[in-house]
This record gives structure tokens, C-alpha cells and sequence, in this order.
């Protein structure tokens, strides 16, 4: 196969892109390890997801295998998906922007590194990330950096729950907002509105946003993008000057076949991203590809997170919404962020346990279950905490050759630890939510252990310095010069966000420069409309 674009991954930096050189005329091969998720077998992953199971399971389990270490071990089991979409078909959908501060970590306060671009190079690249994941929102969060549009949709209610809090939070001076979400809070883009059915692992009315749905229709209908599923790069490989020359992937038959292209972009994900990069070395490049700062798989961060829940007297309605409506910013930036991370407060509309899971822990049957479950389900409410990691080289992906995967490549080796600028944060968020729980009068305030959100961050950070970061400012590996390096890899500090929404915006900036580069002329083939092609959904 041949392209001008060869972009490995369909997640939402690879779908992204895809989409954007189409629409500038490019002709693009996108290489999927996983399936085609088929939207019609939605019910049976719903089904799946309500059992417990992983909804998204790889076909070929061995393509996962990964070894958790350090003192603090990242567990990956459901945090990334393989498919046409990737992890977006499994995400919640939140979508904050990064604080401009967030840029600016060393020049603030002295630690870690400063991105090299800025909030207001991002800004316009967010807004229309924004649009086309259609984020419902309205600008009341007062910590929030100025934006040039409005929200494309209007802002979810607030719930029940919500309500409850943000009287306790006005008592002691903290501000509640909406949380912007990518889920239809009208029909958008040609999908349909939220039923509020609750099961966003899996949304069966695709009013999630999700790649699959948003972006790969779209990009397919231009003639431009041929998708193959089941196609997993093994490597890449590099011509006597240095430059990637083909992609080399394999199919579940294992035949090996080449795509080579002008450029190629890798938007594996923040993981397999730095596996690829160092399973494609080479006499020339033995450290792996693109790794002459040998920066590539350091710097691995993700958000700690810890839940803190109380009980009320009365019933306070959870899981009937299956996404969190609030979440307060407050501790995000305007402190000193010298000694402690900042951290982002959800206020959750599902806290405590299930129904079923309340019946199979019991212990009791017939007419005495049923009181129980009466009397006990729906009376927790809980508090999400998402904290701000700090880059630490010691953090990292690398290759374990004594785990195999399906095609007898090394596994990834996750090193992980969680240090006191993250646990001291989390010490002051777990204090201020009970101080919430306090003035709602909630009793049996409990913490949960330490947990780690499923944002794989780090692994190929940006930076102007060839020596001490891998990618530049359009995420241009700084050695190979026809190599890109799309998704939150890239980011050199984690915020207390969460990252999708950056990584789409960085997309869209990176391929704007990606075409550019590729017809300098500007010769732009005629666009599709953004609507004639997009899915027609309903529930
Ligand atoms: C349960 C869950 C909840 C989440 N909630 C949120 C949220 O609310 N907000 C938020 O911002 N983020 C959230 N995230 C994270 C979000 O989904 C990811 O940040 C985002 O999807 C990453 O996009 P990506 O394109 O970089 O990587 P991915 O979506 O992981 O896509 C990478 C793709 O590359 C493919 N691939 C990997 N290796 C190869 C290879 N060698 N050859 C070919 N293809 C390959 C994979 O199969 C995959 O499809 C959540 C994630 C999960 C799992
Ligand atoms: S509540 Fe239901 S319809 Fe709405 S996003 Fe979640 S799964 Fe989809």
C-alpha cells in the first residue's frame, strides 16, 4: 500500500488527523490494530458492561499483555481500547480545556518544565475540537481561561445531587460548576440526543461523542482515508537517511505487509506509541527510534485519583445519570502548586454501591433482601478527586523481552510511583470533601485507596531542545524528519484535567502543519460537507 499520510491508530489522534488531511486533499492509510466495533451490536456490549465485563475486550487478548512495576504499579485492564475509536468508545467524554497556567508550571512556580507553546496558541485549535466533538457547556467555571466561541451545545441540568452540594459548597466559599462534556445535550452532528440511560461505557443512542462516530464516517466518505482493521505496526522502518520509509504491520495471520507513505504519523496512544518508537530500532538508532535524547517512554504520568464518599438520612437518587453534571476547579490553579499538585473535585451522580452489588454481599434472601436493598441502595454521595501528577523520569514505558506479545514482540513495562507532591494533594482534597460532607450533615465518610485514571500521559514530550524532549511544537520528531508523534505523549506536564480534549486540539494543529508541509501550495481538494456524511444515529 501506498499514501502520502501513513497514521497509525484510529483513536482520537489518529481519527482526528485522518479527517483533516482528507479534508485538505491528502490521501491517507490509517493502520487499526483493533476491530470495527459495529454500532448495530451496541445493546450486546451494553449488556456486556451491565455484567461486569469489559465491554471493549481485544479479540486477541495477547496484544495486551503489559507488565505493571514500581511502587505504585499502573494497572492498564480496562484503560485503553483497541478499535475503530479507541479509547473514545469506551471514555466518560469530559472535556476541559488545560488552565493557561497549566502551560507554565517552571515559570509559576519553579518545578518541572513549561510547554513550549502557550493556552493562546492552543485556544483557536480548541474551539473548533470543541465543535467537532460537539462539547455541551457554559462558561461558569470561574477558573477557566478565556475562549473565543461559545460552547457549541447548551450545558447538561444540574443534577439532584449537584443541587445538594452546591449549597454546602456556597457555605464554605467553593465555587460549583457545569462540567463540559462531549454527550448531545440537543441532537448534534447528526446523532441523537442523551436518554440518559446511563450506561456511557457504552452509549447504545451514540450521543457520546466517539471517533468512530464523529470523525471516521466523515473521513472514509471522502475517498481519501482507507481505514485497515486488524492491522498492527510491528515496526517502522528507516532509508539511508534517516527517514521512515514504511510502516510494517501484520495481520491476525501474522504475513507481515508494508505501507509506505511521505509522512507518518503514530497515535498509538501514550504507551504503545513509545513501544512501537523502541521496538523500531536499528543499527543506526539502536536506543529505538527517534530516541537520541533516550527521553522516549520517560516522563509516563496519569491522574492519581481517590473517591471519597458520605452517607445522608435520606435518599439522594444516584445512577439514574450515567455522567457526572459538576465539578469544581477551584483547586486548579491560583495556589501555590511549589509543593502540592492541584486537583479537580467531581461531584459524582453514581456514588456507592449497586443494587446487585448490595444484594450479592448480603447474604440474604427472599423478603429480607429485598428490605435490605430498599433500605440501603441510594443514600451515598461521593466525590471524585483527580490530581495533578509531576513529570518524573523515573516514570516509564520500556520494553519487557521476557513477555511476548501476539506476534512475539516485547511487551511494555510500565514503571510507575505516585510521590508527595500527588499524596499531599490528595490529603487536602480528602479534607476539604469532608469538610463538604460536614455541612451536609453526611456520617461514615470513608476514602477509597489510591487509583489512577485512565489518561496515559508522557512518553514522547515536547519541547524546542532536541536533548531533553522528543517531539517539537508540531509534535515533529526532533531525528526523523517525516515522523510524527500525535496524542498526550506529547504533553510535558498532566494539569489535574483530563487530556482528550488537548490531545484534539493538538491534532488539529499538528495536521494543519502535517498539509502544509505536504502541498505547499495550498492546493486544496474540494471538502466534503461536514454534515452530508455524517452517521445518522437514533436510539
Ligand atoms: C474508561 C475510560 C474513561 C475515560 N474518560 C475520559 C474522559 O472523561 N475525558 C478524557 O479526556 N479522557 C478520558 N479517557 C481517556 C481517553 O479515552 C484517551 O485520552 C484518548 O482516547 C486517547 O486518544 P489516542 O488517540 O491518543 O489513543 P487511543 O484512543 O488509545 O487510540 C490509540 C489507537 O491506536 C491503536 N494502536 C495501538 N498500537 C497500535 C499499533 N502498533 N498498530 C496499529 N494500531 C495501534 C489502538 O488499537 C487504538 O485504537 C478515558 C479512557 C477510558 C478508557
Ligand atoms: S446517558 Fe445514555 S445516551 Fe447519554 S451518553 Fe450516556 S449512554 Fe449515551
Amino acid at each position: 500500500m501506498e499514501a502520502e499520510a501513513c497514521v497509525v491508530g484510529a483513536g482520537a489522534a489518529g481519527g482526528i488527523i485522518a479527517l483533516e488531511l482528507a479534508r485538505r486533499g491528502i490521501r491517507v492509510v490509517v493502520l487499526e490494530s483493533g476491530p470495527r466495533h459495529d454500532f448495530g451490536r451496541r445493546g450486546e456490549y451494553v449488556r456486556r458492561y451491565l455484567r461486569h465485563e469489559n465491554p471493549w475486550r481485544s479479540p486477541l487478548p495477547e496484544l495486551d499483555r503489559y507488565t505493571p512495576g514500581g511502587p505504585t504499579p499502573y494497572v492498564l485492564d480496562w484503560k485503553r481500547v483497541r478499535g475503530v475509536g479507541g479509547s473514545t468508545l469506551h471514555w466518560e467524554g469530559y472535556t476541559l480545556r488545560l488552565h493557561a497556567d497549566d502551560f507554565r508550571l517552571r515559570s509559576l512556580h519553579g518545578i518541572a518544565d513549561d510547554w513550549p507553546i502557550s493556552y493562546q496558541d492552543l485556544e483557536p485549535f480548541y474551539a473548533r475540537a470543541e465543535k467537532a466533538l460537539g462539547v455541551a457547556g457554559t462558561p461558569d467555571d470561574p477558573w477557566a481561561s478565556p475562549r473565543s466561541t461559545p460552547f457549541p451545545l447548551p450545558p447538561f441540568p444540574l443534577s439532584y445531587s449537584d443541587g445538594r452540594f452546591a449549597g454546602a459548597c456556597r457555605s464554605l466559599g467553593i465555587a460549583l460548576h457545569h462540567l463540559p462534556q462531549a454527550r448531545n445535550s440537543v441532537a448534534y452532528g447528526g446523532r441523537a440526543q442523551c436518554r440518559a440511560c446511563s450506561t456511557c461505557h457504552v452509549c447504545p443512542t451514540g450521543a457520546k461523542a466517539s471517533i468512530d462516530l464523529t470523525h471516521i464516517p466523515e473521513a472514509e466518505a471522502t475517498g481519501r482515508v482507507r481505514v485497515v482493521t486488524e492491522a498492527t505496526v510491528v515496526r517502522l522502518e528507516t532509508d539511508r537517511v534517516g527517514e521512515v520509509s514504511a510502516a510494517v504491520f501484520a495481520r491476525p495471520d501474522k504475513v507481515e505487509q508494508r505501507v509506505t507513505a511521505r509522512v507518518f504519523v503514530v497515535a498509538a496512544g501514550a504507551i504503545e506509541t513509545a513501544r512501537l518508537l523502541l521496538l523500531s530500532s536499528s543499527r543506526a538508532a539502536p536506543d529505538g527510534l527517534a530516541n537520541r535524547s533516550r527521553l522516549v517512554g520517560k516522563f509516563f504520568m496519569s491522574h492519581p485519583s481517590i473517591e471519597v464518599t458520605g452517607l445522608a438520612r435520606d435518599k439522594v437518587h444516584p445512577y439514574r445519570i450515567g455522567f457526572s453534571t459538576a465539578v469544581s476547579r477551584q483547586f486548579t490553579v491560583e495556589r501555590d502548586r511549589a509543593s502540592r499538585g492541584a486537583f479537580m473535585l467531581e461531584f459524582m451522580n453514581s456514588a456507592g454501591p449497586t443494587p446487585d452489588r448490595l444484594a450479592v454481599t448480603s447474604g440474604q434472601w427472599g423478603e429480607a433482601l429485598r428490605r435490605h436493598v430498599q433500605d440501603e441502595f441510594g443514600r451515598r454521595l461521593g466525590i471524585r478527586v483527580y490530581c495533578e501528577q509531576l513529570p518524573d523520569r523515573a516514570n516509564s514505558v520500556s520494553l519487557n523481552p521476557r513477555v511476548r506479545d501476539y506476534f512475539g514482540n516485547p511487551g511494555p513495562h510500565i514503571h510507575y510511583s505516585v510521590g508527595g507532591y500527588e499524596r499531599r494533594a490528595l490529603d487536602e482534597a480528602k479534607e476539604i470533601a469532608g469538610r463538604i460532607f460536614a455541612a451536609m450533615g453526611l456520617t461514615d465518610v470513608r476514602r477509597s485507596n489510591l487509583m489512577f485514571a485512565a489518561h496515559q500521559i508522557g512518553t514522547h514530550r515536547m519541547g524546542t531542545d532536541p536533548s531533553v524532549s522528543v517531539v517539537d511544537t508540531n509534535l515533529k520528531a526532533h531525528d526523523v524528519a517525516n515522523l510524527y508523534l500525535v496524542g498526550s505523549g506529547c504533553f510535558v506536564t498532566a494539569s489535574s484535567s483530563p487530556p482528550t480534549l488537548t490531545i484534539a486540539a493538538l491534532a488539529i494543529r499538528a495536521a494543519e502543519h502535517i498539509a502544509a508541509r505536504l502541498h505547499p501550495t495550498g492546493r486544496v481538494a474540494p471538502s466534503v460537507s461536514s454534515h452530508e456524511h455524517e452517521p445518522r444515529l437514533t436510539s
